[in-house]
């Protein structure tokens, strides 16, 4: 026997590990100081009752045997995949019911569709990145290749025709920066996949906070993209789903090559490795798209927004340069005064007692930068930015 060596090639897991050591010693020493956490990129909100609901009569459903549900369909039942297409007619893309997969989340979809990629491709991944596209790449070996996200392009790279990639990574708005495409963008980033041969696996799982008409909310927005792209997206930002568990993967029955049909690979592959999603879970995902849902839920990211809100403002009125706060809940800022990132989390820390995502974690181009997240309370956030504000401008 033999293990996978590829394994020696990931990094140990040591951002969040990082923050959350240096926060409990932080702590420890001074246990009279309230500690603000603006790192996470968990929500904290509750469900919403439409959501809550909807789980309840799940849960009926299971108790009586005219309504109990055993094995599901691999893919999803067709009440909650039809909510899904209404939601994307919604935004003006139209979908066909056999594209749309339900799953447990994006994080295992994005994972696990390298299954239906040949190990010899090439990724492209912009750097900073969310780094489950690295490490999910580098546990099969494949070769990775960097596009740079930096401050001159405003951490939205465009394709580069010189640099030959087969799978590339687009996340719009993007964790960790913020920052997120225009269609017109994306429409570069789908001429250059249509020449290319490529594949775009499209992160949405962040749509749900665009506002400006002019950003996508799906690859899908973009004619052609269904001949060369394949959409992950998640309840768990739109709707608190994070420990709930439930996803969606949109695969084209366009993207085909060499008489491969990635939407029938997929189908295949879940079929044999996936049991689908509990039925309990996807009743409450179908509830985020009723009217009555989607009023709840729009509450819920309002809340939110204005959280960045407030945060992109203090970053305005300090003079400090960021990409996101608008369209996204994160905020990605460059660490004032030339520090570099890890200074920065120290600084705020000893000084504020925020605690924030140092942006060297998320790779080369993250360093000098820093991540702050609009999931917490408005109180909190309120009082992080007072404290900011009152260490950075003396
Ligand atoms: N994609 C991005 C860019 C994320 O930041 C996250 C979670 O934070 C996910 C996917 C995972 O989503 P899910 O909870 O659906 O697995």
């Amino acid at each position: 026997m033999q293990f996978n060596s590829n394994f020696n090639d990931i990094s140990e897991n040591y951002l969040f590990a990082e923050v959350a050591k240096r926060a409990a010693e932080y702590s420890k020493a001074h246990p009279d100081k309230k500690i603000i956490k603006l790192g996470i990129g968990d929500v904290t909100l509750p469900l919403v009752p439409e959501v809550i609901k909807a789980l309840h009569e799940g849960a009926e459903d299971m108790s009586k045997a005219e309504t109990f549900k055993g094995y599901g369909p691999y893919e999803g039942y067709e009440f909650l995949r039809e909510s899904i297409q209404g939601y994307y007619k919604s935004y003006g893309v139209e979908l066909a019911l056999d594209e749309i997969f339900v799953s447990d989340g994006a994080k295992s979809d994005l994972g696990n569709i390298l299954d239906i990629f040949s190990k010899d491709n090439t990724v492209l991944v912009p750097d900073p990145v969310y780094p489950v596209y690295v490490d999910t790449n580098l546990m099969a070996g494949r070769k990775i290749i960097f596009a740079n996200a930096n401050g001159e392009n405003g951490f939205l790279p465009m394709p580069d025709y010189t640099v030959n990639a087969d799978i590339i990574y687009i996340c719009s708005p993007n964790n960790p920066t913020g920052a997120a495409y225009t269609k017109a963008q994306l429409r570069e980033w789908v001429d250059y996949a249509l020449k290319k041969n490529a594949v775009i696996l499209y992160d949405a799982a962040y749509e749900c906070f665009i506002e400006d008409g002019k950003l996508a909310r799906s690859v899908f927005q973009i004619e052609g993209a269904e001949s060369c792209a394949i959409e992950f997206c998640s309840f768990s930002k739109i709707a608190g789903f994070t420990g709930t568990r439930c996803g969606y993967t949109v695969v084209p029955k366009a993207l085909e090559k060499d008489g491969f049909s990635a939407n029938k690979m997929w189908l295949r592959r879940q079929a044999t490795k996936f049991n689908g999603v509990p039925y309990i879970v996807q009743k409450g995902a179908a509830a985020v798209f009723t009217e009555q849902g989607r009023k709840e839920i729009a509450h819920n990211l309002s809340y939110y927004k204005n959280n960045a809100k407030i945060i992109a403002e203090c970053m305005d009125e300090l003079g400090i340069w960021y990409t996101g706060g608008k369209n996204s809940p994160y905020i990605w800022l460059k660490c004032p005064k030339g520090m570099k990132s890890w200074e920065f989390f120290d600084f705020l820390l000893n000084n504020a007692q925020v605690v924030g995502t140092p942006g060297a974690g998320f790779g080369n181009n993250g360093e000098g930068y820093f991540r702050l997240t609009a999931f917490g309370s408005e109180a909190n956030t309120r009082e992080a930015v007072a404290r900011i504000k009152s260490i950075l401008k003396k």
